[in-house]
């Protein structure tokens, strides 16, 4: 099933920039957000992602299977 993704433009304590589903109740506010578009998967946003930045993570909560920490 395709969710939106969005990448948020401020990195996080660990340097990384977070990649969220539309849905996530984290999702940080609109100002702070690329958005990405629709993806069947959050590997496949994070592919996306890695256009912007290089040193992307996903949301814990909503992009568990590419949260690397
Ligand atoms: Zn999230």
């Amino acid at each position: 099933m395709l969710k939106r993704y969005h990448l948020n433009k401020k990195f996080k304590n660990n340097g990384k920039h977070e990649l969220h589903s539309g849905e996530c109740p984290l999702l940080p506010d609109k100002s702070s957000l690329i958005f990405l578009g629709d993806y069947n998967s959050s590997s496949a946003a994070l592919s996306a992602a890695l256009a912007y930045y290089s040193n992307v993570n996903g949301c814990a909560h909503c992009a568990s299977e590419s949260h690397t920490g």
